[in-house]
């Protein structure tokens, strides 16, 4: 999780949105549909994937969601495939998403390096496989570098490739998912976009598809009729200031004008025939998309391709500060995250979760352990660009310290944390039966 701006705040807070109904006659919403608008074809930009809906409420509905397109198309070409092909160092929703849309889920092993096996994936991948899901970079904080040829193996079989961008930090403003070959992608606002996230929700998991697969996406649809006089006052315009820079050129310009807005009808689209439906109440979580939106504008384009930059040098100067002291059995250099194995410690007595309460004893958030599933006592890193200099070297320090202690008196460790409130709940209860009030 990164930083959550105020102004995302501000702007989500603003009565214009707040007061808004989603039963509100189209010609006073103009403006809200037009922020999705854009946001949409920012995300088209960033992705390289053609069309956008931001109807899912997470990730894995984004996932579900892609699962249903995937479906959909194949029947349209009069197939049934039955298989969706994962790597075992994938998302646990990945598996969940393609089971509930009816898929048999085939797992595939990784390789010695951490990646998808090209050789495997040749021979796992049938007539009976409707796609792959892949994960980019992967769990393991590593780029799938064969990535295009990952991509042509699953179309040679005429099958697709779902690509799993819930975090998308390490390639924002440097790579796109759409140039490599993916036919679906999902992105999560609430992880990449600086929305919140925690509490269990609201997020936001938008989908980004081919031309191929635009019929098929959820209505309804934001689209805009243009008239006549707006072409016009369009083409005089181009080029003017004001324009955002992540948006195309061809697209709705933000220009100043009361009057050229007006022009502009903004519509909610329910004539695609071949769509899915709908996959949320309304139009999904608003208030994430004004948040996102906000974030992208106040970053423009340069920013945004610093947080790519960032989020990368972040990890890795974390990955190098801490090898001495931790084992890190995949890659040499990392992603916006890299997986530790405790496995070291643990023949001392101590696991990934008593590292992860102890860190919470020095001020950090935990971060997620036991995941990715196929790298024993796992701690996952991720600090994220927002994380300053100081905050990084703090963690670092934090870090050794428990390391240390580890060798020298593991009993330190272990009885954690000393400082919270709460000690150590039961996870499974606390996870099973949550009391969400106060009684
Ligand atoms: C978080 C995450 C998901 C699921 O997203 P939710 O919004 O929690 O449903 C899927 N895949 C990956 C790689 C993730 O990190």
């Amino acid at each position: 999780m990164k930083y959550n701006p105020r102004i995302n705040e501000d702007a989500a807070r603003l009565e214009g949105f707040t007061k808004l109904h989603p039963y509100q006659p189209i010609e006073q919403c103009q403006g809200i549909l037009k922020l999705l608008y854009e946001l949409e074809q920012i995300l088209v930009n960033i992705s390289g994937m053609p069309a956008f809906t931001l109807q899912p409420a997470a990730g894995a509905h984004g996932e579900l969601t892609g699962m249903l397109i995937i479906r959909a198309y194949l029947e349209k070409k009069g197939e049934t495939r039955h298989k969706i092909i994962i790597p075992d160092s994938a998302h646990g929703t990945n598996p969940a998403s393609a089971a509930l849309c009816g898929y048999e889920v085939e797992s595939i092993q990784s390789n010695a390096n951490g990646l998808v096996d090209i050789e495997k994936l040749k021979a796992f991948f049938t007539r009976d496989t409707a796609a792959l899901m892949i994960t980019n970079p992967n769990t393991l904080g590593l780029f799938e570098k064969d990535i295009v040829e990952i991509c042509k193996i699953a179309h040679n079989a005429g099958g697709l490739v779902y690509c799993d961008g819930a975090n998308m930090n390490a390639l924002l403003g440097i790579a796109r998912p759409g140039d490599m070959g993916v036919d679906i992608l999902h992105l999560n606002l609430h992880k990449t976009f600086s929305t919140p996230h925690g509490g269990g929700g609201p997020g936001a998991g938008p989908i980004g598809v081919t031309e191929a697969l635009k019929p098929f996406l959820p209505v309804p649809r934001i689209d805009v009729l243009a008239t006549e006089r707006t072409e016009i006052a369009e083409r005089k315009s181009a080029g003017a200031s004001g324009r955002s820079p992540l948006l195309p050129h061809n697209s709705v310009s933000s220009v100043n004008s009361v009057a050229e807005v007006l022009r502009k009808k903004y519509i909610l689209n329910y004539d695609y025939p071949d769509s899915i439906g709908r996959v949320r109440a309304f139009y999904g979580h608003i208030g994430m998309m004004i948040r996102a939106y906000t974030y992208l504008l106040s970053l423009g384009k340069e920013g945004v391709c610093k947080v790519g930059e960032h989020a990368v040098l972040n990890a890795n100067y974390l990955r190098h500060k801490l090898k001495k002291y931790y084992d890190i059995p995949y890659g040499k250099t990392c992603m916006h995250e890299f997986v530790i194995s405790a496995k070291r410690q643990k023949q001392k007595g101590v696991s990934a979760l008593d590292i992860a309460k102890k860190l919470l004893d020095y001020g950090f958030h935990a971060p997620t352990i036991y995941f990715p599933l196929i790298v024993e006592e796992a701690l996952m890193i991720e600090p994220t660009e927002t994380e300053s200099r100081e905050t990084l070297d703090t963690f670092v320090a934090a870090m050794i310290r428990i390391a240390q202690d580890i060798e020298q008196r593991p009993e330190v460790v272990r009885n954690t944390p000393q400082t919270t409130l709460i000690g150590r709940p039961d996870e499974v209860k606390a996870a099973r039966e949550p009391k969400l009030k106060w009684e």
